[in-house]
């Protein structure tokens, strides 16, 4: 069963949690006991595929799946159609004891990828387990990587409808081309004059409105979200870390038991926590490397006990991870902190009213028994992807280079895994002035920077982006922020 971090509310099986997302009076819900693999366990599933280590995984963290349900829902979101590659998340050696784990072999070129292509097989499966009769309709407000990864996975799933709002001017050409050109009979894309914030405010405010959430029960709808908060989205996460560690092993460059570290440019704090999870749960893991950008909060939490996000919002050249209140930082502190509900609430409710909390010295300290913070600023993540490449020929993209950063900073001998959250091209501008810092770009055009960056460096461009064009834009439409709920009842009604 399913508690809440603060204490709020009754025991639900993990397709309530699934449906519902968080706790409806604040919290986020957590297995009440997370369940335990021993050794025998780990020798035992050595040898399987990706899609088997899921089966496994998964059918121990959504305790009333069946473990028909799981497999099905695996097969649908871990094939060829879906990912480019047999082993899902490869590992490639980079360096001596540092590896890179590919996570970006999905149809949109990130990570997220991993938890969206799945996640919409778990919910209509915990809805229709919970007998619940009305379509879901899956907002969301993204500021760029979670609307397309979002969109593909719902996509063509019957019983869905989804609706992707985001900053009109305010995403990046290639994360624009990518929403706006999604097929699918049940894909709406909408740019919101405004920012992502009020795009954000906008979905929260229709999840909690009684007479839209009656209007949309008419036509046969309810709502649900597709964010990082929900357990849907974070348990299909667990299962790379403990398929990365089985590589290893499988391709002896560790013997089971062996503990290895893990490197995971940060931003929301859910792709780290699924790591920590799977730790918890019993994987050989030393420690895990927070690695941020220059919206360091958390590197500053790590090291100080103090998480004060009274600071300035930072624009990087590795946007998916500019964030300043990490919201699944709430899980670990609960967990790590013997499961005080009020104490939380406590925390997050200063979090909210001042910006800032702090936890005791006692609690720091044990967080530094997992968790090694740090971060790298732009100049440092361009030098990274320059000098990684110059040695090895091996591209990384922005983001995965602050994790390459933090996993070299840290001076230890011991094995790592750096997570590699996005493909390169995907942020080729900052790519390509990386390894060329003296000159300026060839194109304007990012889709023509991608061919040059493909030929210069003889590698090939993620088909997602590839597949890219001017003349694939579909219509959508472009709206004022006060017209977003209209929009929503719009939208519903044409595609009854
Ligand atoms: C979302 C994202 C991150 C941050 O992951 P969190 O789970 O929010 O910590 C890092 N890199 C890329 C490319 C992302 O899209």
């Amino acid at each position: 069963m399913f508690i809440s971090t603060r204490d709020n509310t009754n025991k639900v099986h993990a397709s309530e949690a699934i449906m519902r997302g968080m706790v409806p009076e604040g919290g986020l819900f957590l297995p009440e006991a997370l369940p335990q693999v021993t050794f025998d366990d780990l020798a035992a599933h050595t040898e399987d595929s990706y899609q088997e280590i899921a089966c496994w995984i998964l059918g121990m963290l959504l305790d009333d799946f069946t473990p028909n349900e799981v497999a099905d829902c695996v097969a649908k979101a871990y094939n060829e159609q879906t990912f480019d590659h047999e082993a899902v998340t490869p590992l490639v050696k980079l360096t001596e004891n540092r590896y890179i784990l590919e996570l970006w072999h999905g149809p949109t070129a990130a990570f997220k990828d991993l938890a969206l292509q799945i996640m919409p097989h778990l919910l209509v499966t915990s809805v229709r387990k919970n007998a619940c009769e009305k379509d879901i309709v899956i907002l969301v407000a993204t500021s760029g990587d979670t609307g397309k990864a979002a969109l593909e996975g719902f996509k063509n799933v019957k019983g869905t409808q989804i609706i992707v709002f985001y900053p009109h001017e305010g995403v990046s050409r290639m994360q624009e081309l990518q929403m706006v050109t999604t097929d699918g009979n049940n894909t709406s894309v909408v740019a919101v004059k405004g920012n992502f914030d009020d795009c954000q405010r906008a979905v929260k405010e229709i999840f909690a409105d009684q007479d839209m959430i009656a209007e949309v029960d008419k036509l046969g709808y309810q709502f649900s979200s597709a964010n990082s908060i929900n357990w849907g989205r974070l348990s299909p996460q667990v299962v790379y870390y403990f398929s990365a560690y089985l590589q290893l092993v499988r391709h002896g460059r560790i013997k089971l038991g062996d503990k290895i570290d893990f490197s995971v440019p940060t931003g929301n704090f859910g792709n780290i926590l699924a790591g920590w999870i799977a730790k918890e749960m019993g994987l050989p893991v030393e420690k895990f490397i927070c690695a941020s950008n220059e919206n360091n909060v958390l590197t500053d939490f790590f090291n100080s006990g103090t998480y004060d996000s009274n600071r300035p919002f930072m624009r990087t050249i590795s946007p998916s991870m500019d964030i300043l209140v990490s919201s699944n930082l709430e899980r670990y502190l609960y967990l790590k902190n013997g499961r005080n509900g009020e104490e939380i609430k406590e925390w997050m409710d200063a979090l909210k009213e001042k910006g800032s909390f702090a936890v005791s010295d006692a609690l720091l300290q044990q967080m530094a028994e997992d968790i090694v913070a740090i971060d790298c600023d732009d100049k440092t993540t361009k030098k990274v992807i320059h000098d990684i490449y110059e040695e090895t020929h091996y591209l990384l993209d922005t983001h995965t280079a602050v994790g390459v950063y933090a996993a070299q900073s840290i001076g230890s001998e011991r094995i790592a895994v750096v997570d590699a959250t996005a493909n390169p091209f995907k942020f080729v501008e900052a790519v390509q002035s990386a390894l060329h810092p003296e000159e300026t770009a060839s194109s304007e055009d990012a889709l023509e920077l991608m061919k040059d960056l493909a030929k210069e460096t003889n590698t090939p461009v993620h088909r997602a982006l590839a597949a890219l064009t001017q003349s694939g834009v579909r219509p959508h439409r472009i709206i004022e922020q006060n017209d977003i709920r209209s929009a929503v009842v719009n939208i519903l009604q044409e595609k009854r």
